[in-house]
């Protein structure tokens, strides 16, 4: 519980909740967008490419595409908009602030602050500009100098030449107003949690908490059992980070990746990265590592350390590197072969 305003590191958050959920049995499907969803007396079929799902129940929390999932079983009560908010990192040690910088928020926003994360860097920003194209998530000169001046009504002298490197983020904003929509669609089954904007992630656990029993066990009637085997704990992964000398000399010993250090920005071992790819959601990708251990959040960025990562996943993973992604299809960062990549899984060679 936090009464005030408090600092999470959110991908860890979410990669341990889904962590945890997949340990008591939920399954992820990843690269496969819902295409189109048909109702076959009380089952929705979900057309999500190479998959069907069929299931009596469906929870609509696709974003800022809520709305289109809602149209695909014929529900236009509501549309989303993007709200889009640029953000500037500044390298660690920048700024030592041991609390948030909060302005007076507008109707629209917290406001442009100046925060310090959990691992020791500084953010400035977001700003807050309607957009239309949900796939927009470039900065622009403008919207950077909009945040710069915001943070320096707060902190004049904000060291923005500390910058690592700066991103946009964009909010799903309802038409309801900016509301959240947490309630039953007029098709029976399917549940909305569309337009879940700031401060969505704060709020996920209670909107969790809303769907389940407020909608779907009293609204519903659903007959809900508790799992009896529900195992609330989830192994937490070995960081080098928390380790006294004597039991990494140990570590070492048994494992010599523990002594490669791969991300020297961040301080991230091999054996870190091998474990990250056989967790149980493991990394496929080096946003994925990225989100979990974060070589390629520090200062140079990935500069150093993506050919290693590149190679350990290819490995790993056992598929050719040049099929490795950023993120989702059409990432790809290597595109052909220029030199003798030793080492090196290549196509035809797995
Ligand atoms: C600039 C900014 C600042 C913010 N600040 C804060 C803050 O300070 N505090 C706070 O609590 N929250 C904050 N938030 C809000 C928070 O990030 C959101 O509320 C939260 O991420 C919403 O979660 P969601 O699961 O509803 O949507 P999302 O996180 O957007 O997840 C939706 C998912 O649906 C998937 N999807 C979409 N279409 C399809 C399809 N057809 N098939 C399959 N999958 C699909 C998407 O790929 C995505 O993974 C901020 C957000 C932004 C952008």
């Amino acid at each position: 519980h936090c009464p005030i305003a408090g600092i999470i590191w959110p991908f860890g958050f979410c990669i341990s909740l889904a962590e945890n959920a997949h340990e008591n049995g939920v399954d992820f499907l990843f690269n496969s967008p819902v295409i189109n969803i048909t109702k076959k007396g009380d089952i929705f079929e979900i057309n999500a490419g190479t998959n069907l799902i069929r299931a009596k129940y469906v929870v609509n929390a696709a974003g800022l595409y809520a709305d289109k999932m809602s149209e695909m079983v014929g529900d236009k009560s509501f549309s989303i908009r993007p709200r889009k908010g640029e953000y500037i990192i500044l390298d660690k040690n920048a700024m030592n602030l041991s609390m948030v910088l909060f302005p007076i928020p507008t109707k629209f926003s917290k406001g442009i602050l100046v925060c310090p994360t959990t691992h020791g860097n500084t953010f400035v920003g977001p700003n807050s500009n309607l957009i239309d194209d949900k796939e927009d998530i470039a900065t622009t000169s403008d919207g950077l100098n909009e945040i710069i001046t915001g943070a320096r009504k707060l902190f004049p002298s904000v060291p923005i030449r500390a910058a690592i490197t700066n991103f946009a983020g964009l909010r799903a904003i309802s038409s309801r107003d900016g509301d959240f929509i947490i309630e039953q669609s007029k098709v029976e089954g399917f549940i909305h949690v569309a337009g879940i904007c700031s401060p969505g992630l704060s709020s996920c656990l209670a909107i969790a908490d809303r769907v389940v029993l407020d909608i779907m066990k009293e609204e519903m009637g659903i007959k809900l059992q508790e799992n009896p085997k529900y195992n609330p704990y989830r192994k937490p992964q070995k960081r080098l980070k928390d380790m006294r000398e004597d039991e990494l000399g140990e570590a070492i010993a048994q494992n010599p990746k523990w002594g490669k250090v791969i991300c020297r920005c961040e301080t991230v071992t091999e054996a870190e990265i091998v474990e990250a790819i056989h967790r149980p959601i493991g990394a496929r990708s080096l946003d994925m590592i990225k989100q979990r251990l974060r070589p390629r959040m520090g200062r140079c960025q990935g500069a150093f350390c993506t050919p290693k990562l590149l190679k350990i996943l290819s490995r790993e993973l056992k598929i050719p590197i040049h099929k490795i992604k950023k993120n989702i299809k059409g990432s790809e960062l290597i595109f052909g072969r220029t030199k003798n990549l030793e080492s090196t899984i290549w196509e035809g060679e797995v």
